[in-house]
């Protein structure tokens, strides 16, 4: 953690930096609410947690934990929790401010939150990975709960570490309480459908944009960024769109082939191998040159700060969906404005895993579970309507879809906060 980090002072480029100008872009639009702002820009309350495990080996180690809740103006905390060895706190304070901003642009009843371990889980066994997150979770069950901060997947986190969560709180207070987190294993109160949500959405919200910019998505080129449950997911639904997916990166390194990559066999390689174990069916190149394959649209669905002004200046892309939470740095925002690249901004492009997130909470409350064609429905429904709310509002001030979508959410969170109040 940064010595000097307070609420208001980012380190430079960081992603609560980014945050901080994204929010400051808005203020122009928000009318008397304006004098709200300033509760956007620190969290509501940030955990800092010791999560001491015995090791295989027998020796003891300690990992950092963080639980941030940015704001609950509008209904409990909801965010994932991120494994990941570069986690800090004031990463998961700027992740946890995007659930505020996402879960207001497509209008659930939630406020944001985040978490995240500082650990890398592909050197845990099980049995270690078991021990991180139920230790984890204990540590944080004195603010979270069905009714006050609901925690779900994220980076390297999945459905067996939500059933090991759910089982961790419902051990403590005494039960089974579903409601505690989402993303869970479907025979354990999960939903059909959250696993694809998030791939799904950005393939909604991306088919819709290049709609409107008169691309046809038969024939379109697209490079992906991160072949995670988002990148690998909106990849398959796009080519099912007719387009061809011309280069994957991912933490192994980086595929290119410019005639369309193999999904069928793509997918399942990278899930053991990493996309690099495809080396049959494309060229491996230097991890730099992702940015520079001619495409349409650029998927950056890995992590934060990934799109950077450099970069922005030479992508061929005319469309770009942020899969990833905060990708872009705002001097690339600007750059991608200015080439007329259009963006579809992280806080309604990835918004389709909380949206099935909050499917998930609303079946484990009246304990009755919908098929998945209602799920999809629902979820296509709520992303189209919330995308064309923020086009309008974009479209009204001439403004870009990032600065639109945080003018439609921030009305949200600070009319509720003017009328709840201040206590006491
Ligand atoms: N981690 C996902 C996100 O960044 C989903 C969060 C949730 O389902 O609560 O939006």
């Amino acid at each position: 953690m940064n010595e000097k980090l307070s609420f208001v002072n980012p380190t430079a480029n960081s992603p609560w930096g980014t945050y901080l100008s994204q929010v400051d872009r808005v203020v122009p639009y928000l009318g008397p609410l304006a004098r709200w702002v300033e509760t956007l820009k620190r969290p509501k309350r940030a955990l800092i947690v010791d999560v001491p495990i015995e090791m295989d080996n027998g020796t003891i180690a300690h990992f950092e934990g963080y639980r941030v809740q940015h704001n609950m103006s509008r209904g409990p905390g909801k965010g994932g929790v991120r494994f990941h060895p570069d986690v800090t706190l004031e990463e998961v304070m700027a992740l946890s401010a995007w659930m505020t901003i996402k879960t207001a642009a497509v209008n659930l009843p939630y406020g944001g939150a985040k978490g995240g371990i500082r650990v890398d889980p592909k050197k845990l066994s099980l049995q270690e990975l078991e021990k991180v997150t139920r230790r984890y979770t204990s540590e944080i069950g004195i603010i979270i709960g069905p009714h006050t901060d609901i925690p779900a997947p994220d980076v390297n986190t999945n459905a067996q570490i939500m059933a090991w969560m759910m089982d961790t709180y419902s051990m403590n207070v005494g039960g089974t309480a579903t409601g505690v987190v989402t993303g869970k294993p479907l025979h354990l109160g999960g939903s059909l459908g959250r696993v694809k949500a998030t791939g799904r959405g950005v393939f909604v919200t991306g088919r819709e944009a290049a709609r409107r910019l008169g691309m046809d998505l038969r024939g379109a080129r697209i490079a992906v960024q991160g072949f995670g449950n988002v990148g690998s997911v909106a990849a398959e639904l796009f080519v099912e769109a007719g387009a061809k997916i011309v280069a994957v990166q991912d933490h192994t390194g980086t595929i290119v082939n410019t005639n369309g990559l193999d999904l069928t066999k793509l997918v399942p390689i990278s899930r053991t191998d990493g996309v690099v174990g495809f080396k049959a069916g494309g060229d491996i190149v230097p991890n730099e040159d992702f940015w520079d394959v001619a495409c349409d649209i650029l998927i950056p669905a890995a992590l934060e700060g990934q799109v950077t002004a450099e970069r922005a200046k030479k992508t061929t892309a005319k469309l770009v969906l942020e899969g990833a939470n905060g990708p872009t740095v705002p001097e690339a925002d600007d750059i991608l404005a200015e080439r007329g690249v259009l963006v579809v901004p992280d806080v309604i492009c990835n918004a389709g895993g909380v949206t099935v997130s909050y499917f998930e909470w609303v079946q484990d409350f009246s304990s009755f579970f919908w098929d998945e064609d209602e799920i999809n429905v629902r979820l296509d429904r709520i992303m189209m309507n919330a995308l064309n709310q923020i086009w309008d509002t974009a479209d009204k001030h001439k403004i870009p879809l990032r600065t639109a979508t945080y003018a439609v959410a921030c009305e949200r969170i600070l009319m509720a906060r003017q009328e709840r109040g201040l206590y006491p």
